[in-house]
């Protein structure tokens, strides 16, 4: 069931929306060569906590998950696609990491990605990260009343196929707001014209996930998703608010 957010949610959901905007603005400084995933969780969690929200993914469990998430963060390096738990694991020159994380604030909830490289990567590793950017912001620039969710699909699917790059399958964004997941389903492919209408107070985490080589992924016992073929994959995310008259970034 899709439930639209009101004004008072949206003012909660602009507050949650800041704190994870500013919290991935840190991480992508202190992603560096010799930190631990560890500590980038443990900077998240602290920094959540004193903005006044919650990190959401900390202790989530959905459905067909071995168990609780143990992380305030996920941190997927190289070929992990998404997530990827925080452990003692150190940076080294040349990974691509995505970050992702989730706020609850007030009950509400934002959720966002960034993938930076450490250090000098490669040549690829830079073109898909700059490639999974842009299909994020083609898919947000579809976000519109009388839009669809075949349109947001259709854009982002096409950015990464023209690059010669493979949108990963059996992941998708997602409506968010008062859950981390709720409905609807937001596809990275799509026909145009297709799926359900945008209309205002619409509230969804749009996240193109991509590899360089394969579309297939692999679930591994720690929960995480990796890509197949062991070629790298790159993510971004926004929550995003359809207005009446286009789209607003809450996570901006
Ligand atoms: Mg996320
Ligand atoms: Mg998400």
């Amino acid at each position: 069931m899709i439930r639209l957010k009101n004004t008072k949610d949206i003012s909660e959901l602009r507050i949650s929306g800041k704190i994870l905007s500013s919290l991935l603005k840190i991480l992508r400084k202190k992603a560096q060569v010799g930190v631990s995933l560890k500590e980038l969780d443990s900077m998240a969690y602290d920094f959540i906590y004193e903005a006044g929200g919650e990190p959401a993914f900390l202790g989530y469990h959905p459905e067909g998950s071995i168990g609780k998430f143990p992380g305030s963060i996920c941190v997927s390096v190289n070929d992990v696609i998404v997530h990827g738990i925080p452990t003692r694991y150190r940076l080294k020159e040349g990974d691509i990491v995505s970050l992702d994380a989730g706020v609850r604030y007030n009950g509400y909830y934002t959720d966002s990605a960034i993938t930076v490289g450490i250090g000098k990567i490669s040549k690829e590793g830079e073109r898909l990260i700059k490639i999974t950017k842009i299909a994020l912001e083609r898919g947000i620039r579809e976000c519109m009343p009388g839009n669809t969710l075949g349109d947001i699909g259709y854009a982002i699917h096409h950015t990464v196929k023209k690059a010669g790059f493979h949108v990963v399958r059996g992941l998708t964004g997602h409506g968010v707001g008062f859950e981390i997941h709720e409905d609807p389903v937001v596809n990275n492919y799509g026909k145009r014209g297709e799926g359900m209408k945008l209309e205002p107070g619409l509230v969804i985490a749009i996240e193109p996930m991509v590899s360089t080589k394969s579309p297939h992924i692999v679930q591994r016992d720690d929960d995480s998703f990796r890509t197949h073929d062991g070629s790298i994959a790159a993510h971004f995310e926004h929550t995003v608010l359809i207005t009446e008259t286009g789209v607003e970034i809450l996570t901006l």
